[in-house]
């Protein structure tokens, strides 16, 4: 998953817990990976159209999960955009721009109607040749949510997992106080916070244009799309927070609502099933839904509005 990975476990003999978890992401890595050829990801990218690919019930139910978060974001969270996620990797790792018509050109592969899951014969097909998923924005929340399954069925009752910031607690720490978890300052070197987020069987998921984005011409491109315009995100958000239950929700939730931006993305965090978010805006204020504002110590004095 290209990140570091963080376990802290509470148990007589975390290592065999360690251990344990630590295989299973190898192995949801080799399943979901866009990147290694002989994952079922890349089997599927690579099947011809309309070919019924055999996937595991793992990843079905994955992508029957990324599915209902399209479809409940209205497409700002979509698996699908895959093939625009790739034009601009390679167009920027030659420092360039993609043109406005490889954009277009790119755009109707994106539907969200161009994956069909076929749950009675356990396939999924591709609708069009050059259609792919790319499972960057919900597999780290997955993979956060397995492990603390694992860790809690192996006897744990309190552990902690950070996959690259994307965190979940499972139960409290051992000493009964809640898990702290920083929340990044946009504009800060890496580890200063602008908030601490007690937290307990939750997870705490962030997505921003701070941290992946490359610099051509002067602009700022960063790594999360919106599948309307095919460019990168425009909104007034510097990042979002989502709080959960949930890692994978979180994980979704935190990508659709920084695509969003601020209002529509509120709205989405209190349709949704989640406990609440955070969102930092351009202008360095804070917006904290009503469900966590309990749970938030900032770590400054902000404009902090609730909202
Ligand atoms: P990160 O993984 O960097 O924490 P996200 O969870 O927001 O951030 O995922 C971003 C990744 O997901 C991108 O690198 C890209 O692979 C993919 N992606 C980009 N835009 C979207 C989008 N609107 N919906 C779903 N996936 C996206
Ligand atoms: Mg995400």
């Amino acid at each position: 998953m290209s990140t570091p990975v963080e376990q802290k476990i509470s148990h007589a003999a975390p290592e065999l817990l360690y251990e344990t978890a630590r295989k299973k992401l190898y192995e949801l890595e080799d399943l979901m990976s866009f990147y290694r050829s002989s994952s079922q990801v890349s089997l599927l990218n690579e099947s011809a159209e309309k070919t019924e690919v055999p996937l595991s019930e793992e990843l079905l139910f994955v992508l029957g999960k990324a599915q209902e978060h399209a479809q409940f974001s209205r497409g700002a969270f979509s698996i699908m955009l895959a093939p625009l996620v790739q034009l601009w990797k390679l167009s920027c790792a030659e420092n360039k721009v993609p043109t406005h018509e490889a954009i277009a050109a790119t755009l109707p592969l994106c539907d969200g109607d161009n994956l069909q899951l076929q749950r009675a014969s356990k396939t999924a097909a591709l609708k069009k040749e050059g259609c792919k998923i790319d499972l960057g924005a919900i597999g780290k929340g997955y993979a956060a949510d397995v492990c603390c399954d694992i860790y809690q069925s192996m006897g744990a009752s309190s552990a902690f997992i950070n996959l690259g910031g994307n965190v979940k607690a499972l139960g409290s720490r051992p000493d009964g106080d809640p898990w702290l978890v920083g929340l990044q300052h946009p504009d800060k070197p890496r580890g200063v916070c602008f908030a601490a987020l007690q937290c307990s069987n939750q997870s705490v998921v962030t997505s921003g244009a701070y941290e992946r984005y490359q610099e051509i011409d002067g602009v700022r491109y960063h790594h999360i799309l919106d599948g309307e315009t095919g460019y990168p995100a425009k909104t007034e958000l510097k990042s979002v927070t989502v709080i959960s239950s949930s890692s994978l929700e979180a994980d979704a939730l935190s990508t659709a609502a920084f695509v969003l931006g601020l209002d529509e993305g509120l709205s989405l965090i209190k349709e949704s099933d989640c406990h609440g978010a955070v969102f930092f805006t351009s202008q360095n204020e804070i917006y904290l839904t009503k469900g966590i504002k309990r749970q938030v110590i900032l770590t400054e004095s902000f404009a902090c509005y609730e909202a």
